[in-house]
C-alpha cells in the first residue's frame, strides 16, 4: 500500500537537464525492455519477467537502471496482459463454441499460454491440447490485442532507489528541507534541494528508499513513497461503520449525490463550462490552422486543469460521504462521466480521468478503512422511483427533477437515483450481468407484483374513496431504451 506525493524541487537549470537527459536515457532503455519482452511474449510465448537479465541493456544509463527499467516494465506489461486475458475469458464466455472446446480455450488462458510451444494439458488429463484449440487461442488473443494500443513504455516515470538517487534532510538552512543527490554513471554526483509539505511530513508510514521522477510539460517532478501498509491496519481497526451501505449517483447536476440526500461538488457543471469554452475555441483554432489541439501549450495546461479539479472533487466528495455517513459499503453504477451540454472533446477528457481518480479513491477508501465497494447496472436508475420501483421516463419532468407518475413521489433526480442504487443492491437487483431489456423486464414484472399487491388492499379497506378519473390513472408500464 504504497502512497506517492509530489514534492517541490527547486533545482536550477543545469541540474534540471541533467535529470531530463538521464529520464530520456532511462524511457528508452524501457522502451528497449518492453521491445524485447513483446519478442520473446510471441516467440517463446512468456515474458521474461521481473528478474530478467538486462545486462545488455547496461549502455542506455548504467545497470542498475536497466533493473529498475525492468521491474517497472515487468508490472506495466503484467497488469496490461492481465487485463486481456480478463477480455479473452468473456470473448469465449459469449461465444458460441462447444463446452468442451471453450473448456480447453479456458485452460490455455488460466495459464497465459496463448503463444507459448509447451504442451497445455487439461487438469486431470495426461493428452496435450490439439493444434487447432492452440490456434484458435492464438487468433483470439491476437484479436483481442489488437483492439488496444500497447502500453507506451516510453512514458513511464522513472522509479530510482538509493543505488541511484538518495534523499536526506538537508543540513544548511538556506535551501530546502530535503536534499535529493543522484548519482548517474559516468557523472558526478549532484544535489537538488526539495521543499516537503506538511501533508506529507505528517504522513505516518514507512518511508520507501526510492524516488520518482515525472517529466511533465514544464520540466519534473519529484515524488517520494510512504509504505502505509501499517498506519492503514490501524485505521481499519479503528473504523466504525454507522451503517451498511450508502448509494452514491452521479448527477447532472452535481457531482455526486447520496441516498440519503447529500448533493456534493455543486458548481462542478459551471466549471467544466467555463473551461470548456477556452477548449473548444483553442481546438477550433488549432484545426483552422492544421494542427492539433494537443500541440498547444495553453490546450494541454486546461487538460491539466480539469483532471486536476476531477481529482480533487471526487476525493473530497467521497471523504466527505464516509466522514458524514461511515458507511460499510458505498454502492455505485457503473459510470462513463459524460455531462450533457459539453463537448465531445472535454468529454472524453471527463471520462478518462473521471473514472481513473474515482477508482483509485475508492480503493484509498477500501485500504484505508476497509469501505467495500458494490457496483450495480446502471440501467434505467434515473427513471425508477426509489419508493414504489416503477419504471419510466416520463419520472423525469426535467434533468433535475423526478416526480413518479405513479405515486408521486417527488425527489431531486440524482438524490432519488442514489436511492435506487442503495435500494437495489439491498433487494440483491445489482444486474450486474444482464442486458438492458432484460433489466426493464424484471423491474416491471416486480413493479407490476407490487402494483397489485396495493390494489388489492385498497379495494378491501377504502371502498368510500372516489375512483379516479381515468385522465389521472397509473399509465401502462413503460420504459425507453433511448433515454439514458
Ligand atoms: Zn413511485
Amino acid at each position: 500500500m504504497i502512497r506517492a506525493d509530489t514534492i517541490r524541487h527547486s533545482a536550477n537549470r543545469g541540474k534540471g537537464e541533467r535529470v531530463l537527459a538521464f529520464s530520456r536515457r532511462y524511457r528508452a532503455c524501457a522502451a528497449a525492455i518492453a521491445a524485447s519482452e513483446w519478442r520473446a511474449f510471441f516467440e517463446a510465448g512468456r515474458l521474461g519477467g521481473k528478474y530478467g537479465n538486462v545486462s545488455r541493456f547496461n549502455a542506455f544509463c548504467g545497470a542498475a537502471p536497466a533493473q529498475m527499467a525492468r521491474a517497472q516494465v515487468a508490472a506495466m506489461l503484467g497488469s496490461f496482459l492481465s487485463n486481456r486475458q480478463n477480455e479473452f475469458r468473456e470473448t469465449v464466455t459469449r461465444s458460441s463454441l462447444p463446452g468442451d472446446v471453450k473448456h480447453m480455450l479456458h485452460t490455455v488462458n488460466r495459464q497465459k499460454a496463448w503463444f507459448s510451444r509447451d504442451d497445455v494439458i487439461l487438469r486431470g488429463g495426461d493428452t496435450p491440447l490439439p493444434e487447432g484449440v492452440r490456434h484458435l487461442a492464438r487468433s483470439i488473443m491476437r484479436a483481442v490485442l489488437k483492439r488496444h494500443r500497447r502500453p507506451n513504455a516510453r512514458g513511464i516515470a522513472p522509479v530510482l532507489d538509493i543505488r541511484v538517487a538518495k534523499v536526506a534532510p538537508a543540513t544548511g538552512t538556506s535551501h530546502g528541507d530535503l536534499w535529493a543527490t543522484f548519482r548517474f554513471v559516468g557523472e558526478k554526483a549532484f544535489s537538488i534541494p526539495l521543499h516537503s509539505h506538511a501533508y506529507w511530513r505528517e504522513r505516518q508510514g514507512k518511508r520507501c528508499n526510492v524516488l520518482q521522477i515525472v517529466p511533465d510539460q514544464r520540466g519534473f517532478g519529484i515524488r517520494l513513497m510512504t509504505d502505509m501498509a501499517e498506519p492503514f491496519a490501524a485505521s481499519r481497526a479503528a473504523y466504525q461503520p454507522r451503517c451498511e451501505r450508502v448509494g452514491v449517483d452521479f448527477g447532472l447536476t452535481t457531482l455526486m449525490a447520496t441516498d440519503r440526500g447529500d448533493l456534493m461538488g455543486r458548481g462542478f457543471l459551471d466549471a467544466m463550462r467555463r473551461i470548456d469554452r477556452q477548449i473548444v475555441a483553442i481546438a477550433r483554432h488549432r484545426m483552422r490552422s492544421g494542427g492539433k489541439p494537443r500541440d498547444s501549450l495553453r490546450y494541454r495546461r486546461l487538460a491539466e486543469q480539469v483532471r486536476g479539479i476531477v481529482k480533487t472533487r471526487i476525493n473530497t466528495a467521497l471523504n466527505r460521504i464516509v466522514d458524514l455517513h461511515a458507511p460499510a459499503e458505498l454502492v455505485v453504477e457503473r459510470l462513463d462521466f459524460r455531462m450533457p451540454g459539453l463537448s465531445r472533446r472535454l468529454n472524453r477528457i471527463l471520462s478518462n480521468c473521471g473514472r481513473a481518480a474515482f477508482r483509485a479513491k475508492l480503493a484509498d477508501l477500501r485500504d484505508r478503512f476497509g469501505v467495500e465497494t458494490a457496483e450495480i447496472n446502471p440501467a434505467y436508475t434515473s427513471q425508477e422511483c426509489s419508493r414504489c420501483g416503477f419504471v419510466s421516463r416520463d419520472n423525469r419532468p426535467s434533468q433535475a427533477r423526478f416526480r413518479c407518475v405513479s405515486c408521486g413521489h417527488t425527489a431531486h433526480a440524482d438524490v432519488d437515483g442514489a436511492k435506487v442504487i442503495a435500494r437495489r443492491r439491498s433487494l440483491g437487483l445489482d444486474f450486474r450481468f444482464t442486458a438492458r431489456g432484460q433489466v426493464l423486464a424484471e423491474l416491471q414484472r416486480r413493479s407490476g407484483e407490487r402494483q397489485g399487491r396495493h390494489h388489492a388492499r385498497r379495494g378491501t379497506k377504502a371502498s368510500s374513496r372516489q375512483p379516479k378519473p381515468a385522465s389521472q390513472r397509473k399509465p401502462v408500464l413503460q420504459g425507453n431504451e433511448a433515454f439514458l
